[in-house]
């Protein structure tokens, strides 16, 4: 059975002393066995973060990264720049990045491959917009996204990686998929994982729900067959996190 992977996405939010007060306030709260929790933080907060983490089931994950190297790219992130400070988890193309800063489904190809270039695992972020849903695009688009993000990785990698399932219209809004939605698109992306690779790959990948996922919503979404936890906004950045890591 595949591990529940519950992460937290604090987005442009929490200064580095808020971010220290925060890991102290969750790490009794967050406590769990059952399932691997990341805090996906602000760049600058991943190392006082992690010093915060230590010592606790808490592992920190950074909300984005660049696929070069190094070098002259003014303002970016360098994967080694990650993995220094011992980052194992990246978002990759959340819906943020790529309709506010231009990400392309390439760019997250890229990004995707650097990433487990360096042994950082990504959680690849896809989901339609509430115009695409009410056309009735929704598998296709989603399909679509999917198959670029993969695109040269190797089975070995895909088995690996983590995706998050995340429409666009339940970001922020308060507006939860269904469980219903939300199961029959992560059974699709596992089919599409099936398509791509095999079943033995697609039986192994994580795949999370994102989209208002808060503790009254969390039990009936992570009860179902293809959803292995979620990647959760504003419930992440207080004590509700707990209730929802410790859905059970
Ligand atoms: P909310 O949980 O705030 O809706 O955000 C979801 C999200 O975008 C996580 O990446």
């Amino acid at each position: 059975a595949r591990k529940k992977i519950i992460a937290g996405n604090w987005k442009m939010n929490m200064t580095p002393s808020q971010a220290v007060a925060l890991v102290n306030e969750l790490k009794p709260l967050v406590a769990t066995e059952e399932a691997d929790v990341v805090f996906c933080v602000p760049a600058i907060d991943i190392i006082p973060a992690m010093e915060a983490a230590k010592g606790s089931n808490i592992v920190i994950g950074a909300e984005n990264m660049y696929f070069e190297e190094k070098g002259a790219y003014t303002g970016e992130i360098a994967p080694e720049m990650l993995t220094d400070a011992g980052v194992k988890y990246v978002i990759i193309g959340h819906s943020e990045r790529r309709e506010y800063f231009g990400e392309s489904d390439e760019d997250v190809n890229k990004k995707v491959l650097k990433a487990f270039e360096h042994g950082i695992t990504p959680i690849i972020c896809c989901g339609e917009t509430l115009a695409q849903r009410e056309q009735g695009v929704t598998m296709d688009f989603v399909r679509m996204q999917i198959k670029i993000a993969f695109q040269n990785v190797t089975a070995d990698q895909a088995k690996t990686a983590v995706i998050a399932y995340e429409p666009i219209w339940a970001i922020g809004t308060g507006k939860t998929a269904t469980t219903e939605q939300a199961q029959e698109v992560c059974a699709g992306i596992r089919a599409c994982i099936a398509e791509i690779y095999d079943e033995a790959t697609a039986e192994a990948i994580r795949i999370q729900y994102g989209g208002s996922v808060n503790p009254a919503t969390a039990p009936e979404l992570f009860a179902q067959p293809d959803i292995d936890g979620g990647l959760v906004g504003g419930a992440s950045l207080k004590a509700d996190f707990g209730k929802i890591v410790n859905w059970k």
